[in-house]
């Protein structure tokens, strides 16, 4: 174990403020895991495996063999718009798309930065419920982080998202729509730069996708399937975080898909982790890494260790020597450390670390081994942290600086 410095002077816990976004100054975070919403969204084709898919044509007196039909046009040509569909007969337009195809996810609102190369997208549900999408275009790659869950039941207290508790997890269907529209929006040239592929997509929006197996399992499966069973992608290219569901580790370690996982740590103590990520009271930091080594070991692939950085309350550089301490203790070059600057409310405890505080911490790790990436805050100006600009909606407080402007709301520029 490398020396611990002692610790600065001035430091400040979760519990000095309400959490961020709370109504009430005296909202203390919850856990829940049961949905305030228990209704399904209707089935999608999307939802369900090949034999499913003809099953439920079949039941709705359509052919089995335009199962492969809608197939190729949904997961190849990312398209569920049936009067496109030129070899599909006009009478069966309206019972496959209020049947097979249903709209599961509406635009209600877009946002975009970074010179055109985010896109923040708030997308309305069968039910009403609203989650976001966010695609980044980076020089080597697009990436998509998409929602799990409608709202999150983990209550992270400086998180937008975990203020609202969770209102119900996504169908598999829901999910993957988010991954189609974003193909579209890649391949019609939505994002500054011309058309483009989308390569990666990363379970970090709305939502703890380990929370919700059965539709992420689904959604993974549908992800890396190969045409036209499923999108095709490369597992490497998706990542899932999780703020640290054990069991659900060792579940996604046994699926046997190489994708990467990335744990939410954001403190290497429990004494602060309990404070920080409520879900700690349950599985204690030694055991949340002891699983992703385990991940490591399973699947070799490397685990992302995600640490935002929060000013005064765990960015301190004796906290940086116990990560590199924790994780060195359980091997070489298994993790990989991403500190993130938190995207700053200025005024509230929730703020991002100075530089020279983020520099410090960075260094302290690499001096230990360990190796370590800043990861940059795309859409910092666009209400970028997952949950905000679906909040911000709520509110009627969006301000955007290029939007489009659907569902017949009026946005002010
Ligand atoms: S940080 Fe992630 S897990 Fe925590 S409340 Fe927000 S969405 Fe949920």
């Amino acid at each position: 174990m490398g020396t611990v410095s002692s610790p600065a002077t001035r430091e400040v816990r979760p519990t000095d403020q309400p959490p961020e976004g709370a109504t009430d100054p005296g909202a203390r975070p919850v856990l829940s895991f049961a949905a305030k919403r228990r209704g399904k969204p209707p089935v999608h084709f999307a939802d369900l495996a090949t034999s499913e898919r003809r099953d439920l044509l079949t039941s709705l007196g359509v052919p089995a063999f335009r199962s492969d039909q809608l197939a190729r046009h949904y997961f190849m040509h990312d398209t569920a718009d049936t009067t496109v569909m030129s070899d599909l007969p006009k009478n069966l337009h309206s019972t496959v798309s209020e049947k097979v195809l249903p709209s599961l996810v509406t635009p209600v609102l877009r946002q975009t930065a970074d010179g055109g190369t985010t896109l923040k997208d708030l997308w309305r549900l069968y039910d009403g419920a609203q989650v976001e999408s966010v695609l980044m275009r980076y020089p080597q790659r697009t990436t998509l982080c998409i929602s799990s869950q409608a709202g999150c039941g983990m209550a992270c207290p400086f998180c937008a998202t975990g203020q609202m508790g969770l209102t119900r997890n996504l169908s598999a269907a829901e999910i993957l729509e988010q991954v189609r529209l974003a193909r579209k929006a890649c391949t019609n040239g939505d994002l500054a730069g011309g058309p483009t592929r989308l390569s990666n997509v990363v379970f970090m929006g709305m939502g703890e996708p380990l929370a919700n197996w059965k539709a992420l399992k689904q959604t993974l499966y549908t992800l890396v399937s190969e045409p036209p069973e499923g999108f095709g992608m490369s597992a490497r290219g998706i990542t899932v975080s999780t703020v640290g569901l054990v069991p659900g580790i060792g579940k996604l370690a046994d699926l046997g898909l190489p994708v990467t996982l990335a744990v939410s740590l954001h403190a290497p103590d429990d004494g602060l982790r309990d404070e920080l990520i409520p879900i700690n009271s349950r599985w204690k930091v030694g055991e949340l890494l002891d699983a992703a080594r385990s991940y490591f070991v399973h699947t070799g692939r490397r685990v992302s260790i995600e640490y935002a950085l929060i000013k005064d309350m765990n960015d301190q550089p004796w906290r940086a020597q116990l990560l590199a301490d924790e994780l060195n203790a359980r091997g070489k070059g298994w993790a990989h450390v991403n500190p993130i600057p938190l995207n700053p409310t200025p005024g509230t405890i929730w703020t991002a670390s100075t530089k020279s505080a983020q520099n410090l911490f960075i260094q302290t790790l690499r001096d230990s081994g360990i190796r370590t990436t800043l990861r940059d805050t795309r859409g910092a100006d666009i209400d970028g942290a997952c949950g905000q600009l679906a909040t911000a909606w709520e509110e009627r407080k969006v301000k955007l600086k290029s939007s489009s402007i659907v569902d017949g709301e009026e946005v002010q520029e």
